[in-house]
């Protein structure tokens, strides 16, 4: 009998400035179900390469040779082909009839950073819409170029192939025009000046989620606490998003990692006049310098500060959780109420004891924890008594991206 014509896999690729991440789901049940995934890190230095199979094992890929340096164009290239190589040793992707030239893949779905105003939705690429987010590039210039890169490379190799693009900002176009807003002069506005919000696949896998495991919290009124290195929080009116901690930047909003969140614009003004500094050295002060790292003076890492008894530790702590509390009061008022909060990402997954100092500061709403469901990380943690809902939903923008990809290509090209 002949062996059943397998569909081929959907490649995820989430490509930043420094790192690469990518994905291979199979698309046989209907739904992708992850094979393989991993990242080149180091990009710009010396690259390295880590890749793990579904059930966890570590598999060795392509190292460069110590002190080879390949940009970022080489190392996609010689990660294609070592992908492809992969997957023909795999019984589920082998595909002993394909000709060298025909894409190894259904599609590629990509984490594309900024879709503009004109993106709401995952959309096909072609060359007009690789255009159209090429002319996003100012509003983003830190990551839509390392995004777009990926694209190019790919049509050129097989043009036939589908690609996807998958936005950060596209969940929030449902934000109402007047939250959109900056107190500005209007040709700023015109030129783009707004608040996107970011994180917004996360949001989508979040929404779709808690829509599966709770439908009646989901058509509720929800803050979602996307807690991780980056952070923000997305209010959301039956599954749709109404208002964000993040603006035209990723620096908006929550304080973070390395990043300051929502600073007084004053501040800017006067480390340029009086401390001379300049646009590289204030990004790198907004994005690197600052945020839990900042003000710790020990690190980034949310693990290393819990662990710390050091005092600062314990008030970028402190910080960190006041600013959470206090923007999850402004959505709550824009909301006009909570009946759900959720937990996700590095921090928001792992760390009980952020999730209760966020939730007793919102005590005067009547959010109450479960403190033994809190320590175990289970998915509702709200005591009984509790007037919101209180969830710690893992996310997984990559499955999301897959998703999105299939359903815009259809399982019936999936298996062409
Ligand atoms: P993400 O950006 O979502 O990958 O989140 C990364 C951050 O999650 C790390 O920088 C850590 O601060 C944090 N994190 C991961 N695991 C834990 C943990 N067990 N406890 C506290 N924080 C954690």
């Amino acid at each position: 009998m002949p062996a059943p014509i397998l569909p081929a896999p959907i490649l995820v690729v989430n490509a930043g400035s420094s790192s690469l991440k990518f994905s291979v789901y199979l698309t046989c049940s209907g739904a992708p179900v992850r094979l393989l995934d991993g990242a080149v890190s180091g990009l710009g230095g010396a690259p390295r390469f880590d890749a793990r199979a579904e059930d966890g094992r570590a598999i060795a890929p392509w190292q460069p040779p110590d002190g080879e340096r390949p940009g970022h164009d080489a190392v996609f290239e010689r990660l294609l082909e070592w992908l492809v190589g992969w997957l023909d040793t795999q019984p589920e992707t082998a595909a002993p009839t394909r000709s060298a030239a025909a894409p190894p893949f259904a599609a590629v779905g990509h984490r594309v950073v900024h879709g503009g105003e004109r993106f709401a939705a995952p959309t096909r690429l072609d060359a007009d819409v690789v255009r159209a987010l090429e002319a996003l590039v100012p509003l983003a210039p830190l990551h839509q170029p390392h995004n777009l890169a990926p694209i190019r490379r790919l049509a050129a190799r097989w043009p036939s192939l589908p690609q996807v693009a998958a936005f950060d900002t596209a969940f929030h176009r449902t934000i109402p025009p007047v939250a959109q807003l900056f107190a500005l002069p209007r040709a700023l506005t015109a030129a783009g000046v707004r608040r996107y919000g970011f994180h917004g696949l996360s949001y989508a896998y979040i929404a779709r989620r808690l829509r599966a495991l709770d439908p009646v919290a989901a058509a509720g009124r929800v803050v979602v606490a996307h807690l991780g290195n980056g952070a923000s929080l997305c209010a959301m009116c039956d599954g749709r998003s109404i208002d964000s901690s993040m603006g035209f930047t990723a620096v908006d909003g929550l304080m973070m990692g390395t990043r300051t969140g929502s600073l007084d614009p004053g501040v800017i003004l006067w480390l340029i006049q009086e401390k001379g500094y300049d646009a590289a050295a204030l990004e790198r002060l907004l994005y690197k310098e600052s945020g839990l790292r900042g003000v710790s003076g020990i690190g980034n890492d949310m693990r290393t500060l819990l662990a710390s008894d050091h005092p600062h530790a314990a008030e970028a702590i402190d910080l960190f959780v006041y600013r959470i509390v206090r923007e999850v009061g402004a959505l709550t008022a824009v909301l006009g109420g909570l009946d759900a909060l959720v937990f996700t990402a590095g921090i928001g997954e792992n760390a009980p004891p952020i999730r209760a100092r966020v939730t007793a500061g919102l005590g005067w709403l009547g959010a109450r924890l479960d403190a033994a469901a809190n320590q175990a990380g289970a998915l509702r943690i709200a005591a009984p008594d509790s007037r919101v809902g209180v969830w710690v939903i893992p996310t997984d923008e990559d499955l999301m991206i897959a998703t999105d990809t299939l359903e815009l290509i259809g399982p019936d090209a999936a298996r062409a």
